[in-house]
């Protein structure tokens, strides 16, 4: 983990946040290669939810929502970690998760292991922050920063309805952020108190629930191995019965082997109708399904995949992350997934002479309308790959001597090394069509 966080602050995708203040605890700023990293990953999730399929519509709610919400979704009394402090060195713990915390005086042991820790007993801690609405401080305009994007989905299942002519099987989908003032944030971007969310609810009718609950652990899975994570790598875990949160029937976590261990890479609940049977109550509206033709009303169950933005985004980092050599010197390399690349192509010119940044810049400007394109032309040639290796450009091309003569330009491939000369007339359709085409992760050949 310590080789992603530093290759990230030195390339430019991940800074902690007001670093000049000394940061604010487990709060990170995405630098440029990081936000078109994070964009792609959100743009998969968006292609895998609307453009593949025709029975799921997207949603943008506010952040801030009626404060009765989560009253109705349990957050308000529910939504806790049981807390533990340390009397001696102040530190708080998540008491579940005590063997991967360190003691504050001794960090090689647990907290507890030593005479000197003063452990107090476990009390619940509510993970939701709190902020006021409008000038006046009282009660009733305490509202919440939300803690999951989901409840903005349930509260708008009417309006759905209505304007989307869709009837169940269908699901709303959503990206956005949500906060949890975590006890134990940490592990870089794997648990933050501010993160996005990619989450989606499939509303269908209640006895198709397994059925649609197996439907998604399986789409899940697919949409990470085809973007590239190993499946060696990745794993399906069931909740045990202790284990499920309070609205759910059945719960399997997607898990990905982070340097941290196996750790929850994303959750695909059976929420059964929990949430519109609450907001229904709360809210005193009807919130079901009724069938105009057949008379027939239910309320629907609902499948949710819920998946972080910022966890995907690492997850990738961690299973691209390599290191080889090439003519004997090393080098560091991302292998991503190419339609993940923050820049799909670089641009170089041999030498910064004889027209060919000239013939070079041209080319960029023509690629770029059609994919994320630098051009490159300060430093030695190798310097200039090695950068684009350590940010994970699938592509390099080189404009040399040769171009000025036959209109070709040699394309060097990532993980492969191999270089082919392209004629500049097919370039930007041979790279497109590289770009679509299925992909593995080099690593799994033992590259
Ligand atoms: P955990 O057990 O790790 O606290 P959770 O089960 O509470 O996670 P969910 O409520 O299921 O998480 O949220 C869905 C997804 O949102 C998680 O799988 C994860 O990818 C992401 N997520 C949740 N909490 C955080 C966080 N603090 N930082 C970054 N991502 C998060």
């Amino acid at each position: 983990m310590d080789k992603i966080v530093s290759l990230c602050k030195r390339r430019g995708f991940v800074f902690p946040s007001s670093e000049i203040y000394g940061g604010l605890g487990s709060t990170y700023d995405y630098g440029h290669y990081g936000v078109l990293l994070k964009q792609n990953v959100k743009a998969e999730w968006w292609r895998a939810m609307l453009q593949e399929r025709d029975d799921i519509v997207a949603l943008d709610a506010a952040i801030l929502m009626h404060p009765r919400t989560w009253e109705a979704s349990g957050h308000l009394a529910g939504f806790t970690d049981p807390l533990i402090d340390c009397r001696t060195c102040k530190l708080r713990f998540r008491a579940d998760h005590m063997e991967q915390s360190a003691c504050g005086r001794k960090p090689s042991k647990h907290p507890g292991e030593i005479p000197d820790c003063d452990l107090t007993d476990p009390r619940d801690f509510n993970l939701m922050f709190q902020t006021t609405l409008g000038p006046v401080k009282d009660a009733g305009a305490t509202v919440y920063l939300r803690p999951e994007t989901a409840q903005g989905i349930f509260v708008n299942f009417k309006n759905y309805l209505q304007f989307s002519r869709k009837k169940p099987p269908f699901g709303i989908a959503q990206i956005g952020k949500s906060f949890r003032n975590e006890i134990t944030p940490g592990n870089f971007v794997f648990r933050t108190r501010e993160f996005e969310q990619m989450e989606m609810e499939y509303f269908v009718p209640p006895d198709e629930a397994p059925k649609w609950f197996e439907h998604w652990l399986e789409q899940r899975m697919n949409w990470y191995t085809e973007l590239g994570l190993r499946p060696d790598h990745l794993r399906l875990r069931a909740h045990a019965p202790d284990e499920l949160s309070h609205y759910s029937s059945a719960t399997s976590d997607v898990e990905y082997l982070f340097p941290i261990g196996w750790s929850e890479l994303e959750g695909v609940a059976n929420r059964g109708n929990f949430d519109l049977t609450q907001h229904a109550e709360f809210s005193g509206q009807k919130l079901e399904y009724v069938d105009t033709a057949s008379g027939e009303r239910y309320v629907p169950h609902v499948i949710e995949p819920a998946a972080g933005a910022d966890r995907a985004a690492l997850a990738f980092l961690v299973d691209a992350y390599d290191e080889d050599e090439v003519g004997g010197e090393a080098r560091t390399v991302l292998r991503l997934h190419p339609r993940l690349a923050p820049v799909k192509v670089a641009v170089l010119p041999l030498v910064k002479k004889d027209g060919q940044p000239e013939v070079a810049a041209e080319l960029h400007r023509e690629l770029r309308v059609r994919m994320s394109a630098e051009y490159d032309e300060g430093g030695a040639i190798g310097r200039r790959y090695r950068r684009q290796d350590e940010i994970g450009t699938p592509f390099g091309v080189t404009v040399d001597h040769q171009t000025l003569e036959d209109r070709t330009v040699t394309v060097r491939e990532r993980d492969s090394l191999v270089q082919e000369r392209v004629p500049i007339a097919e370039l930007a359709d041979e790279l497109e069509r590289r770009l679509r085409a299925l992909w593995s992760s080099p690593k799994l050949a033992g590259v």
